[in-house]
């Protein structure tokens, strides 16, 4: 299958069974806002709880949180966000197109590059020369740019009950301001109830980090960690869900010794690629990119992006950041709390005596929810070909989802509508619900069309109830996969399931 096709095959897959829809379809949607539909919010919160059961769950050193998304506008000027959270934007002055200069496609200064007038099939091939930036519209190919200028992507809005609207216009009714007052009147205008909708959840745990340490006496090294919403304005938002304008994010913040910092940055790029890899089917689509220094943020040390090949490419999943004590730092100094850790058992690295009180360091992996979302559909979608019961060439499209991540964990089916089975079907199925394990009743349509409709959404196992079973008190399990079926006993059922799944 073509990259392109698949995407295009995941996108009409997640409409056709209720993964992902178009946000506010009925009204024409609203441009690259997605809902998440009844399979794929299970989806999204089995990863979510994969996650949270790996980073939180099952370790001694991290405790979670959930911070709320509107946050004291400080905030953000402390972390350099209101300053600095920007993109490049450029406009293609031949095709119109708007787009961010780092993503935009490279080439080589002072060559000549063709490319068709306004961007259009049946214009004219105009030429023109790469100017020094280095790179071309994304859209076109024409090297005619504008320059770039920083676009901030927080969304703002304002809180409270006034009208930042009225004391605007009270301001300069009858009076001639120039384009530059103007813009400076509404900003002081807008100020006083501004708020942002946070770009990332990581902040929420910086300024927590007393409150979080003090109260559960964590020892360094520990982590915060956290899942939620986050907003960007994004210039280009793209692919499906892989670029939205309001996605969730699941990030830790993992506080460290000084000079301890590379170690642990080490360690939590292989786990986290390990992490990765133990749901996918492809564990060679996996990568860890390493930044040159160049690349870094200026309060970085180090940087790797664990990278997934998806149908257009090797592109970001999570990343990892060693952002020195960078944020603990700015917030301290800017709002006179002490964000500082006192080690007793240590000496003091200045002084030599016993106890030493530093501000932590910070490992940070923060990855995407929903783009994760996209990665494992990309991963599992597959196609095999077959015939059906009349001999005829038949495509069975199967979601290898791991068992842990799949929607649906067990299917279970009356081979007939009657007869007493769906009594016994329903029976099963209820074992399932009161172990709290998503299970499935299904009825409509033949045997080979439910299992068909159930590898499509990637249950892993059917169950079907058949006339042996009220003899023997037997049902057949078929494997997703393999679709081998064995016969096992009703009462084993549920346990047989759940080990499956524990044991994926
Ligand atoms: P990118 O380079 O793709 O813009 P980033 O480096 O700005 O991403 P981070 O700030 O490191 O991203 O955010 C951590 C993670 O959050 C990313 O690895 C990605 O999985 C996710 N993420 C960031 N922006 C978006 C978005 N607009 N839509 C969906 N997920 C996003």
């Amino acid at each position: 299958m073509a990259d392109s096709e698949l995407l295009n095959k995941v996108v009409s897959l997640c409409k056709r069974r209720g993964f992902i829809f178009q946000s506010s379809e009925i009204y024409g949607g609203l441009k690259s806002a997605y809902d998440y539909g009844p399979l794929g919010v299970e989806l999204k919160r089995n990863i979510a709880a994969e996650w949270w059961k790996a980073m939180v769950h099952e370790r001694e050193d991290i405790v979670g949180m959930d911070a709320s998304i509107f946050m004291h506008p400080n905030v953000w000027k402390s972390s350099g966000h209101l300053a600095c959270f920007s993109d490049p934007l450029v406009d293609c002055l031949n095709c119109k197109e708007r787009f961010r200069a780092d993503k935009a496609p490279k080439a080589a200064a002072g060559t000549q590059v063709e490319f068709r007038e306004g961007g259009r099939k049946d214009g004219r091939t105009l030429k023109a020369e790469v100017a020094q930036r280095g790179y071309v519209c994304p859209n076109c190919g024409g090297p005619r740019l504008s320059d770039e200028r920083q676009f901030n992507m927080m969304f703002r809005t304002s809180i409270g009950p006034v009208d930042a609207l009225e004391s605007f216009i009270d301001e300069v009714e009858g009076k001639a301001l120039g384009r530059q007052e103007l813009r400076e009147k509404i900003e002081a205008a807008l100020a006083p109830s501004a708020i942002y909708l946070r770009p990332e959840t990581a902040q929420g745990m910086f300024v927590q980090f007393l409150n979080v340490q003090q109260s559960t006496s964590m020892k360094v090294p520990f982590g915060i960690a956290q899942q939620g919403k986050a907003f960007r304005n994004e210039i280009v938002t793209e692919k499906f869900i892989f670029r939205t304008c309001e996605f969730e994010q699941m990030e830790m913040e993992y506080f460290v010794e000084p000079g301890s910092e590379s170690e642990w940055h080490d360690y939590w790029v292989k786990t986290r690629l390990a992490w990765w890899k133990h749901f996918a089917n492809n564990k060679e689509g996996f990568r860890a990119r390493f930044y040159e220094k160049s690349e870094l943020a200026h309060y970085a040390s180090a940087c790797a992006d664990i990278e997934f090949q998806y149908p257009w490419g090797w592109d970001e999943l999570e990343g990892i950041a060693s952002r020195t004590n960078y944020d603990l730092t700015r917030h301290g100094e800017e709002s006179g709390a002490k964000l500082s850790y006192f080690d007793q058992q240590k000496p003091d690295p200045a002084t030599g005596k016993m106890g030493w009180r530093y501000i932590p360091y910070v490992i940070e992996p923060a990855s995407g929810l929903t783009r994760a979302v996209l990665m494992y559909l990309c991963d599992a979608y597959a196609e095999e070909q077959g015939t059906d019961a009349e001999g005829e060439g038949k495509t069975r499209v199967i979601l290898k989802l791991n068992p842990r991540l799949a929607p649906i964990k067990v299917a279970v089916l009356p081979l007939m509508k009657k007869e007493g089975l769906p009594e016994v079907a329903r029976g099963i199925v209820q074992q399932f619900f009161k172990s709290g394990i998503n299970a499935s009743y299904d009825e409509q349509q033949s045997i080979g069309k439910r299992y068909a409709r159930h590898d499509e959404v990637g249950t892993p196992y059917c169950l079907t109830v058949d006339h042996q079973t009220l003899q023997d008190q037997t049902v057949t399990i078929r494997d997703r996969d393999t679709t081998k079926q064995e016969r096992i006993s009703v009462e084993a059922a549920l346990g047989s399931v759940t080990r499956r799944i524990a044991e994926a």
